[in-house]
């Protein structure tokens, strides 16, 4: 599946910024807001589908989901 470019706001500064994803490869993203360093995660998987919302029901729902516009970062609880 290829990269998509997807627009995310720091939770801490409400900055946003653009990464590139690829959510079959990187479920859970992590990483460090370009604006203020805080750390971010945001879990794309099934069972955290509150991020993931259905825009267009022609297509098909399997592999990557209709994500929003802008997705709202949460602060960092995974440890690593
Ligand atoms: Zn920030």
């Amino acid at each position: 599946m290829a990269k998509q470019k997807q627009t995310f706001q720091c939770y801490q500064c409400k900055e946003t910024f653009d990464l590139l994803i690829d959510l079959e490869e990187q479920p859970v993203l992590m990483g460090y807001c370009p604006y203020c360093k805080a750390d971010w995660e945001v879990d794309f998987t099934p069972e955290n589908s509150t991020v993931i919302i259905h825009k267009n029901t022609t297509q098909k729902t399997a592999g990557i989901k209709q994500l929003p516009a802008i997705i709202v970062t949460e602060p960092r609880k995974t440890e690593k």
